[in-house]
């Protein structure tokens, strides 16, 4: 379509517009010969002296300059040189005499016409003459045009380029917050808003890598509510949500800022703590314990306390150890603390270079991290 414009409006061009022709001779004779053979073909504008055709030129648009070469005060060259400098998209035609051959040569070095013509003139020659030159002309003004218009569309389809560059990297922007936000919605406990299971087990399981790098004790435990089951059936779910919430935010102001806790089921949670080692999980599991024992929270104007119960183990050793190791460690662990009574606080060793402690299932240290769901 882009196309077809085009060339319609270059066909128009060529066909449509007529030309004005201004003939500067001085003799008036010559002066009426050509305008009577060229009227049909041509909006005809005279001159008798080049200032006359100079004081034409700076006033209003001439296609086409026809110039005598001999004039009184200024030669037809001179003229053409003047309208070369002054209005160069003009075409330029001399017309001299036969011998003087000096003058074409002037001509085209200096005034650039583009065609030459030998007095006495024949009628049909100046036609043919002019009309080839015209035509190059206003191929040349349809070329610049089509160049222009070009350009034009070449400008346009870059601006859209750029804007849809510009949409697609917001876009990709977006994409890419929702990306992070989703992938912390899956890896965030919506009830309490500390990590889930999924984001626990990825904190624990780089926290093991990373200790096994370095060497460092570290404390993994579980956290479990002592009969939960009462505070549901004598609160109701709700009352059971609204206590989970409230400890969750106390453990997560009790804990050091290098420790992280998770919910990793109804009313248990997971303890990391790099970095400590048996006297550093006692501290941590007894204050914890303590201060869970001592707070109280309000629920529907009625006060709740509640006691926990910790199973810690503090792991040491050269080797890496895995994740599911550990974890049924802890579990061991916690069921010694409510076996012996709740609100107690069990810890426990963990070499991960003793064969002690190796689980019979030989997956529970081979483990890896799971592909991603
Ligand atoms: P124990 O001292 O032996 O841990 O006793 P318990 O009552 O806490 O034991 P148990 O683990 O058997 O009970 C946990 C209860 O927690 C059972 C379940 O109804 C409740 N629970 C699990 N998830 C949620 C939850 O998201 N909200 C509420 N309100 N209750 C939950
Ligand atoms: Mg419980
Ligand atoms: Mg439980």
């Amino acid at each position: 379509m882009m196309i077809e414009s085009l060339s319609t409006r270059r066909g128009s061009l060529v066909n449509v517009q007529r030309l004005t022709l201004l003939i500067v001779d001085d003799e008036p004779a010559i002066l009426q010969i050509i305008s009577v053979a060229l009227q049909d073909e041509y909006d005809i504008l005279l001159a008798r002296h080049p200032e006359d055709a100079i004081r034409i030129l700076g006033t209003q648009p001439v296609h086409v300059l026809l110039v005598d070469q001999r004039m009184p005060r200024m030669t037809g060259v001179q003229l053409l040189e003047w309208a070369a400098r002054h209005t160069p998209r003009i075409v330029r035609i001399l017309m001299s005499g036969a011998a003087q051959l000096e003058d074409a040569v002037a001509a085209i070095n200096e005034a650039q016409v583009s065609r030459f013509l030998l007095k006495p003139l024949r009628v049909e020659l100046l036609r043919q003459t002019l009309r080839s030159a015209t035509r190059e002309l206003m191929l040349e003004q349809s070329h610049e045009q089509l160049l222009a218009e070009l350009r034009r569309v070449n400008l346009e389809l870059e601006q859209r380029v750029q804007d849809r560059t510009l949409e697609l990297e917001l876009a990709n922007r977006q994409l890419q917050q929702r990306n992070i936000l989703l992938q912390k919605m899956a890896l965030t406990d919506v009830l309490t808003n500390l990590p889930n299971r999924r984001g626990t087990d990825r904190l624990a399981r780089a926290e093991l890598l990373r200790r096994a790098r370095t060497q460092t004790p570290m404390v993994l435990g579980l956290i479990d509510i002592d009969h939960f089951k009462r505070v549901n059936s004598r609160y109701l779910h709700s009352g059971g949500d609204h206590l989970l919430i409230w400890l969750a935010q106390l453990l997560s102001s009790l804990i050091r800022p290098i420790d992280s806790i998770g919910r990793v089921g109804g009313e248990e949670f997971l303890l990391l703590a790099p970095e400590a080692d048996d006297e550093a999980a006692r501290t941590i599991g007894e204050w914890l314990r303590n201060a869970v024992a001592e707070a109280s929270t309000s629920f529907n104007g009625e006060i709740i306390r509640i006691t926990i119960s910790l199973g810690l183990v503090v792991i040491t050793g050269e080797a890496f150890i895995g994740f599911e190791a550990v974890r049924h460690q802890a579990a061991l662990a916690l069921r010694e603390a409510k076996e012996s009574g709740r609100n107690r606080c069990v810890v426990q060793s963990f070499r991960s270079d003793s064969l002690e402690y190796l689980p019979k299932d030989a997956d529970f240290v081979l483990e890896h991290d799971p592909p991603p769901a």
